[in-house]
């Protein structure tokens, strides 16, 4: 009898593993970091060679400490960081160049020349995206472009396309021997190349970027059979039946089932998503339109999202390249030394500024500085800085629907930041849930992987195993409240307009 569901996180800074038992409660778990590589300024790039061999570790960890084997493991689900492009060989399995992640901000030119007069809203309407370097489509142009022999290699059809979950899909069941090349929906949803009303491909947005149609995955739901572990793999036949978005396996994972429920992750970087139900929002105040999840035949779930692009990274920014502190939870120490920002405000675009300004150019900004400030007031700007931002979202939301929020879901590494947890109730006014296993990404693949074997029943499953951890409420009186924001606003003005 298989009692367990085995979720593969392939996550922007590390790849988890992590077994689930039938009331969505870890087991075991396995984890290593990659490396980052920077190799020119606004550059982010992961080894994929790396990533497939991490992955694999991190699955023997997690089957050998919870003392499980193939056999026990009902299904396979994978949730991955979206956008983030990998390039291979199809014969070879090799990638013809480093995975591009999403933060990367290389394909600013190519952006700027295919949006030409009409601009970053050119594919809005058929993909809910605007034109900007965060998504795969121009990622994989600039591969073509710029990898010798890539764009001949890929017209021969011998070069395959995929985000990490189609790289981890291809190589577990097979790789060049059998490989499946498929991806699903809310993955296919942040290329770019996907209509959100039919759910396939656009050939006329591919051929403008210059991308043959042969490279690019089936699109499949996110809850169905793809394929079975290959024979001298770890989990032979073994069937992967689940993919989500890392944000959309989030928003699955927080039982966010309903119209109108949204939740936080506090990662890398933030993603607020909103469920829209079957009907798809275009938003008019900088979010993103995307699909949120399809159990099988089902029609599509869509979401409104709001990505903020720098939110844990800024913490690790100011461990790494500051050294202000050893590990990313000192910060919290840190900014409880003193009682508020001391009036430093730091705005970290150091990708640009994503929802809801959506403006490549941007730069980091550390402002309001005075003789006063000490690096304990930087600390508190820095999760501050996570707090205004998801509020920027959240308030882009409230606009497109009309209705505001009544309360967030939480999640992500983060969230065990209590000082920013009560901070960020009192910015938005609304309770603020963090529920008790926060590992949701990794449980919203694994809910989709078996619910497609039949493990789980449906999305009731989901909503009974879901249960509050810790709830924060608003305390901050709001003239105090709306004095931060505004001066928070201000300091975003300052960001703009540096890249020549
Ligand atoms: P991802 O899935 O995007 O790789 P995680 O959800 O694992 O990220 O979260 C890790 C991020 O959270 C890192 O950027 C780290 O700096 C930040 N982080 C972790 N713990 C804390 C904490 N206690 N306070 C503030 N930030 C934290």
């Amino acid at each position: 009898m298989a009692d367990y569901v085995l979720a593969i996180d392939q996550g922007t800074t590390s790849s988890r593993a992590i077994v689930f038992n039938h009331a969505g409660e870890i087991h075991s778990t396995g984890q290593l970091e990659h490396d980052q590589i920077f190799p020119k300024a606004g550059w982010v790039e992961h080894n994929p060679e790396q990533i497939w061999s991490n992955v694999r570790e991190a699955v023997g960890l997690a089957l050998t400490r919870g003392n499980v084997t193939h056999s026990d493991i009902a299904a396979v689900g994978i949730t991955n960081q979206r956008e983030t492009a990998v390039v291979w060989d199809k014969s070879t399995g090799k990638p013809v160049y480093n995975a591009i992640v999403w933060q990367d901000t290389r394909t600013q030119k190519i952006v700027d020349e295919l949006g030409g007069d009409e601009g970053a809203d050119k594919y809005k309407s058929i993909v809910g995206l605007p034109l900007a370097t965060y998504f795969s489509g121009p990622k994989v142009k600039w591969i073509l472009d710029n990898v010798e022999g890539a764009r001949e290699a890929a017209d021969r059809g011998d070069l395959l396309f995929g985000n990490t979950d189609t790289w981890v899909l291809w190589n577990m069941t097979g790789g060049p021997e059998g490989g499946v090349h498929v991806t699903d929906v809310t993955n296919a949803s942040r290329t770019m190349l996907m209509d959100l009303d039919t759910l396939s491909w656009r050939e006329d947005i591919a051929s403008d970027m210059g991308i043959p149609m042969s490279m690019l995955p089936e699109i499949r739901s996110s809850s169905e059979v793809y394929g079975k572990g290959r024979q001298r793999g770890m989990l032979p036949d073994v069937p992967i039946a689940g993919i989500l978005g890392d944000q959309q396996a989030a928003t699955f994972g927080q039982a966010c089932f309903e119209v109108g429920q949204a939740k936080n992750t506090y990662g890398t970087g933030n993603f607020i998503l909103i469920n829209t139900g079957t009907e798809k929002v275009m938003s008019k105040n900088g979010l993103l339109t995307t699909v949120c999840y399809k159990i099988g035949d089902n029609d599509p779930v869509y979401a409104l999202e709001g990505s903020v692009a720098v939110t844990g990274s800024l913490v690790q920014w100011m461990r790494d390249n500051l050294g202000m502190f050893e590990d990313a939870p000192d910060v919290e120490w840190m900014a409880k030394k003193v009682d508020d920002n001391g009036g430093a405000y730091f705005v970290p675009a150091f990708s640009g500024l994503f929802a809801p300004y959506w403006r490549s150019d941007a730069r980091g900004a550390l402002v309001g500085l005075t003789r006063f400030v000490n690096r304990n007031h930087i600390a508190r700007a820095a999760l501050e800085a996570t707090a205004y931002q998801s509020r920027e979202v959240v308030d882009a939301m409230n606009a497109d629907s009309g209705v505001d929020l009544t309360e967030l879901r939480v999640d992500g590494g983060m969230v065990a930041n209590e000082l920013l947890m009560q901070f960020q109730a009192d910015q938005l006014g609304v309770d603020v849930v963090r529920p008790e296993v926060a590992e949701t990404t990794a449980l919203g693949a694994a809910y989709a992987a078996g619910i497609a074997v039949g493990f789980w029943d449906g999305e009731q499953d989901v909503i009974d195993n879901w249960n509050e951890g810790k709830r924060w409420s608003p305390n901050m009186d709001g003239d105090e409240r709306d004095r931060l924001y505004r001066n928070w606003k201000k300091a975003v003005t300052k960001t703009m307009d540096w890249v020549d």
